[in-house]
């Protein structure tokens, strides 16, 4: 079992659950009601070492494994996220504090990584060429490299780490999960169910903890790459570390999304794509919308109707029917948003919308910020140019797309950005100028499925290769080249 009956859950290594005997407990708890949902082990070097040997120890007769038979397992995990969808859904809801619908897309969108990675027979297979010189053919064949680690943020505990491991397994490598600290729950169930499939012992295994335990991991000899997704800050140090090492690394980071309106755009579904990327799962998605920048005429409209449309959120507890926007992870983080907006008023940016006192009846330890909406924010102001990772919309002006795009060059963030017109040439202008690697036309999370690549650009991203699509294969695999002349 992946918890005891007092709620402490274990690591997960070479297919046993175990619990640390020496090092601290990092409690979980639900953001909406601060009750302690169980805790998880704080690990250190020793218990990444056993993780690591139980993977290593693992990889050998894995990547012997048929392909198909390893695709066979995460045809039968699908089947098993499927039939366990709305328990998952409703589990994450609690540990998270996003809705019920939100974490049910959550789970769909990690489903659908399976679901790609099940494709691995024909995502793995090689080139060849005849007679690159006379009687001489060339080859590639694309081979596992042995361990990975993955490093992984609380604010898509269940659909992150199936960016990377089922694509990692499925090509014949083992993995070391270090899921984050602040909801790693649900994940376990995951793991449980991948078990339940057929996944042998050691092909995936579970260390928890903090920075000392991913330290711990990105330094071991026998762990051969590191995906990480966090912030910026956090991302750029483990792609250095794990650079230094001599390892593979792909380190995703933080994000500062703009979202430009044309005034050709309908302010209608402008405001609701609005409302929706800014203050879905209270902003705290990488994808979430963050400056919007209304262009000439467009800026009054889509003001109001911003406005109108955060208002009429309700805010409250992800579990209950009819809650737009849950709490925050935890009182930390709450303030840390709360400090960004007493900062942005200093500034001088006007607040319209004040989600500072935000209070919810029957839940007075949830850790709420309600709906907030800024105007006149500069890409100068940190309000205008940090990442928030809260329900913070920043309005502002520009008086062309030209403009709108220089305001963009100065994010040092490249995540993501949308635009909203009727005109194809102003839309081709964005694509081919923004600098940006999600880019929204008329949508206001730019969110790639599992078939394409997700990642960022500038402070964004720290790598090459990105999570999910032909990257994540061509990251978990090396392409060995053989010529050959009989
Ligand atoms: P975080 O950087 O605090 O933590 C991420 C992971 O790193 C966790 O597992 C954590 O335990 C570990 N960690 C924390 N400090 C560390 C340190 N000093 N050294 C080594 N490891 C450390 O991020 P978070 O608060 O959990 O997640 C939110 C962040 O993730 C936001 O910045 C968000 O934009 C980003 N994010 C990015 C993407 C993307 O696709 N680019 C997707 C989701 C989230």
């Amino acid at each position: 079992m992946a918890t005891d009956a007092h709620g402490l859950s274990a690591n997960y290594v070479a297919g046993q659950w175990v619990v640390p005997e020496t090092g601290g407990r990092l409690a979980i708890e639900d953001p909406a009601t601060g009750e302690t949902l169980g805790a998880v082990p704080d690990s250190g070097r020793t218990d990444v070492d056993r993780a690591v040997a139980a993977a290593r120890a693992a990889f050998p007769d894995w990547r012997r494994t048929p392909v198909a038979e390893r695709a066979r397992v995460f045809f039968r995990l699908k089947a098993l996220l499927d039939e366990h969808h709305d328990d998952l859904a409703v589990r994450l809801s609690r540990e998270h504090g996003k809705n019920v619908p939100e974490t049910w897309g959550e789970v769909q969108r990690g489903i659908e990584n399976v679901e790609h990675a099940a494709g691995m027979p024909t995502l793995m297979m090689g080139d060849t060429l005849e007679d690159i010189a006379r009687g001489v053919d060339c080859e590639t064949v694309r081979q596992p490299l042995g361990v990975f680690a993955v490093i992984t943020p609380y604010n898509f505990p269940v659909m992150i780490p199936l960016w990377f491991w089922p694509y990692a397994v499925a090509a014949g490598n083992t993995v070391v999960l270090k899921p984050s600290e602040q909801d790693p729950l649900t994940h376990q169930r995951v793991v449980e169910l991948a078990a339940q499939a057929g996944l042998p012992p050691g092909v995936l295994n579970v260390v928890h903890g903090r920075r000392e335990t991913v330290e711990a991991l990105i330094d071991h000899p026998d762990v051969s790459g590191v995906s990480f997704v966090g912030s910026s800050r956090v991302a750029r140090i483990v792609y250095q570390r794990a650079g230094m090492a001599g390892k593979r690394v792909q380190a995703l980071g933080g994000a500062k999304n703009h979202m430009i309106v044309l005034p050709d755009a309908d302010p209608a579904m402008v405001a609701d794509a609005v409302v929706a990327s800014v203050f879905g799962s209270a902003g705290q998605r990488c994808l979430a919308g963050s400056v919007v920048v209304g262009v000439g005429d467009a800026y009054e409209p889509i003001r109001e109707g911003i406005l109108d449309g955060a208002s009429s959120l309700k805010v409250g507890r992800g579990l209950e029917e009819g809650v737009d926007m849950g709490p925050v992870i935890s009182g930390a983080h709450k303030d840390r948003v709360n400090a960004f907006i007493d900062e942005g008023e200093r500034d001088g940016a006007r607040l319209l919308m004040d989600g500072r006192r935000m209070e919810v009846p029957g839940y007075p330890r949830g850790h709420w910020v309600g709906p907030t909406v800024f105007e006149e924010v500069t890409p100068e102001m940190p309000i205008g140019r940090e990442e928030v990772f809260g329900p913070v919309a920043g309005l502002t002006r520009a008086p062309t797309l030209e403009a709108a795009l220089e305001m963009l060059a100065k994010s040092p963030y490249g995540n993501a950005a949308s635009i909203f017109t009727r005109s194809g040439r102003a839309a081709r202008e964005f694509r081919y100028r923004a600098g940006i690697s999600m880019i929204g036309v008329n949508i206001g999370v730019a969110a790639p499925m599992a078939f394409f690549p997700f990642g960022g650009a500038r402070n964004s991203f720290y790598g090459d290769l990105k999570a999910q699509g032909r990257d994540a294969v061509s990251f978990f695999t090396d392409q060995r080249v053989v010529i050959s002349r009989w």
